[in-house]
């Protein structure tokens, strides 16, 4: 009921808006609004399509990490990019893996690349433990309690991988996995979800 109401509203509002509009601009006849009324029912879908893009929006516009097998392979390359926003692991895989491959040429100490997952609410600390642990721990604190798991750093050329249980990521997320090299993480990170079973 309510629902109903909401969108006869809506349906409502958005003819407004498109009278809205149109009448100042097309001030001189009511001949022209008809025509145009009509041409913006049909052009109405297309408007609406780049509303639905923007929840991927939020793994900073690219896509998810192909999974296989209960693991993924990502790449980090020299501009400091991961070329995926997401993993979404697999509810039936007990253990995972995550290979991280180095598609660049610079080296480690320039442009390290590694995978750290962490809460969410974690990776700053753990980015700013990392940076005391220096370039020696690869960035990451030895034993951090933050860091649920993590690769070696690598440089250009270089692949490196990690496999944790999953049920480490099963607890009240959200997960991310990033970067921990300095200044890194700000661009190299991306949400790591266990797949909901419904
Ligand atoms: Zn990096």
């Amino acid at each position: 009921m309510n629902f109903r109401i909401f969108m006869l509203a809506s349906a409502c509002a958005i003819t407004l808006v498109a009278c809205g509009d149109k009448s100042p601009d097309g001030r001189d006849s009511t001949a022209n609004a008809a025509p145009v009324a009509a041409e913006s029912t049909t052009t109405m879908p297309p408007p609406a399509a780049p509303l639905t893009p923007t929840p991927t929006a939020a793994s900073n516009g690219k896509s998810a990490a192909v999974v296989t097998d209960c693991a993924t392979e990502i790449e980090g390359n020299d501009a400091m990019q991961f070329n995926v926003g997401s993993i979404m692991v697999p509810a039936s895989c007990a253990e995972f893996t995550v290979t991280l491959r180095h598609t660049g040429k610079m080296p480690v100490a320039g442009m390290g690349h590694n995978v750290v997952v962490s809460k969410a609410t974690d990776v700053q600390q753990a980015t700013a433990a990392g940076i005391s642990a220096g370039p020696g721990n690869g960035y990451v604190k030895p034993d951090d309690p933050n860091v649920i798991a993590h690769t070696r750093m690598v440089g250009g050329g270089e692949t490196t991988s990690v496999s944790f249980a999953v049920s480490k990521i099963q607890g009240s997320g959200p997960y991310e996995f990033f970067c921990s090299f300095p200044g890194h993480a700000a661009i190299m990170k991306g949400a790591i979800s266990v797949e909901q079973v419904s």
